[in-house]
């Protein structure tokens, strides 16, 4: 059965992070607008977005070695670090305006304080580390940066990982409490609960099957009523593609010159967690190291504490893999249904280039459990295999397109927000740094599609996120301001909370 639903202001598709963000906006900005929502699982947040399912890290380049890159004359590139931590003061503000309104409740619930720390082995990793500490500790937005490559102290700071090294080892880390654990899942359930409560009709069990321009201009889906197996076709002046790594098929479908020449190479993801409370209780950060020669930048490998279901515990990982499907729920049949006649070259152009990350994610698939404890064992020496499990973690689709500096089929591992020439339909493609910057990214999507509210919409844009358009860097005194109040609003002191 098919029939024509009510017409809508704004259709997003898929409940994960960035259409909760969108939405969660927009109702500020646009109240009156009628917005309707459909994701195919039962729940929202339970891709990508899941508290299982990704790191967690709020990612503002306390750690992650790939964001500050050694140039050839030695020195050290902070400018893509800078970027992303201002991108996360975005998030941070406006999650508090969401708190200090009362349209969601309880931050701690899906933010929590965790030390950020960088560790290194080998001498030559130690001097990059300290060359590293040396261009960010002076800047504003890192303040609070400590360094060592003293046993001692590294032994007060992660015990679990010194316990068994031997005392010559070059090692050396960095630490900075002002990092945060963030769990994208429990965020996500509160902005559509909040959503819901403004009349957004939320419509789960509802896949998208099509998207069509109408002839007066509008964008007509088909979506597939998975409870009673009926055809439903709603419309909208404004439509948000929101599906993560299902994003990619629903742009080819709109047919937008924009969605050509545009392809996915799809990564997996697989954590290991610690089920031993007492290993659990040993450690307290989340410490990024090196990423291995040949493996990309989100295999990065990491330990980190966690806060899931109300519990602490130790994940670590990822473990990047290869498999064809788009999302965790996806089909065999996602790569191979998303070459085109407009991308098969881009496609093709990319497999050649990326033999090499193929041929990594391939052997990491292979890999036993013992070789991953042997790779955990790089981080906890002692570590004992009967004390880790296995979880899958969510798909993450990276853009492949031509690009004047890389040529044709180029692997993109940042973001991509992709729209139509006038502003009526958008997508988001890429996963990285992903959820941290949800935010700034949802801005960018307003910002490229609605330019005509812009002059209306302002003011209420820098109530609730006083930095919007100025550089914190450059501000430091509107930094510590918005800092300080972040945390206090969103419960953010340094001291260890205490979990059953
Ligand atoms: C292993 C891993 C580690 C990560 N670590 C971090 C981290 O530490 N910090 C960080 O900030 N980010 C991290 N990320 C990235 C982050 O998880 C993602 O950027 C973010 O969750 C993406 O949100 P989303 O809303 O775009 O997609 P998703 O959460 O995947 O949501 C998309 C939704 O769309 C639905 N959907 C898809 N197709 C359709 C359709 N046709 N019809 C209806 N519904 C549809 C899906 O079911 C899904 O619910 C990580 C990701 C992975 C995989």
């Amino acid at each position: 059965m098919s029939n024509i639903q009510n017409k809508s202001d704004v259709i997003l598709i898929g409940a994960g992070v960035m259409s909760a963000t969108l939405g969660s906006l927009l109702k500020e900005l646009a109240p009156e607008w009628e917005i309707k929502v459909f994701e195919k699982l039962a729940n929202a947040g339970e891709e990508s977005t899941n508290e299982w399912n990704n790191a967690g890290t709020g990612h503002s380049a306390l750690c992650e070695l790939n964001y500050t890159s050694e140039k050839s004359d030695g020195s050290i590139d902070i400018s893509k670090a800078i970027k992303i931590n201002e991108q996360f003061q975005v998030s941070r503000q406006f999650w508090s305006y969401l708190v200090n309104s009362n349209l969601i409740r309880n931050p701690q619930d899906f933010i929590k304080p965790i030390p950020h720390m960088s560790l290194v082995q080998g001498e030559k990793n130690v001097t990059f580390l300290k060359k590293r500490f040396k261009a960010l500790s002076n800047n504003p937005l890192f303040q609070g940066m400590e360094f060592s490559d003293d046993h001692e102290k590294l032994t007060e700071w992660i015990p679990l990982i010194m316990e068994g090294r031997t005392l010559n080892e070059p090692i050396a880390a960095t630490k900075i409490d002002s990092g945060t654990d963030v769990n994208f899942g429990a965020l996500t359930r509160m902005l559509f609960e909040h959503l819901k409560s403004k009349n957004v009709e939320i419509n789960y069990k509802h896949s998208v099957e099509d998207i069509k321009r109408t002839s007066d201009g509008l964008w007509e889906l088909k979506v597939w009523n998975m409870d009673t197996g009926n055809i439903e076709r709603h419309t909208a002046k404004f439509v948000f593609i929101g599906g993560g790594g299902g994003s990619l098929p629903l742009l080819q479908k709109t047919g937008i010159p924009e969605s050509k020449h545009i392809g996915g190479f799809p990564v997996s993801g697989l954590f290991m967690v610690c089920n031993n409370p007492e290993v659990v209780a040993q450690h307290h950060a989340k410490v990024y190291g090196k990423a291995k020669v040949g493996a990309p930048p989100m295999s990065v490998p990491h330990l980190d504490t966690r806060y899931i279901d109300n519990k602490k515990t130790l994940l670590f990982g990822p473990f990047a893999g290869f498999s064809p499907k788009f999302l965790k729920t996806g089909s065999n049949f996602d790569l191979i249904g998303s070459v085109k006649t407009n991308n098969v070259l881009t496609m093709l152009a990319a497999g050649v280039k990326e033999m090499a990350l193929t041929k990594y994610l391939i052997q990491q698939v292979m890999l036993s459990n013992e070789k991953r404890m042997e790779e955990l064992r790089e981080f906890i020496p002692n570590a004992q295999s009967e004390d880790w499990g296995i979880v899958v973690a969510g798909q993450r689709v990276q853009v492949i397109k031509d690009t004047e500096a890389g040529g044709k089929g180029t692997l993109q591992f940042g973001t991509e927000v992709i729209s139509a020439a006038d502003g009526s339909i958008a997508a988001l493609l890429g996963a990285s740094p992903g959820a941290s910057t949800a935010v700034h990214v949802m801005l960018e999507v307003l910002e490229k599609c609605f330019p005509q509210h812009f002059e209306e919409w302002e003011s209420k844009i820098i109530e609730m996120i006083p930095s919007y358009g100025v550089s914190l860097v450059e501000n430091p005194e509107l930094f510590q301001e918005i800092y300080t109040s972040t945390a206090q609003t969103l419960g953010l002191s340094e001291k260890e909370l205490v979990y059953s």
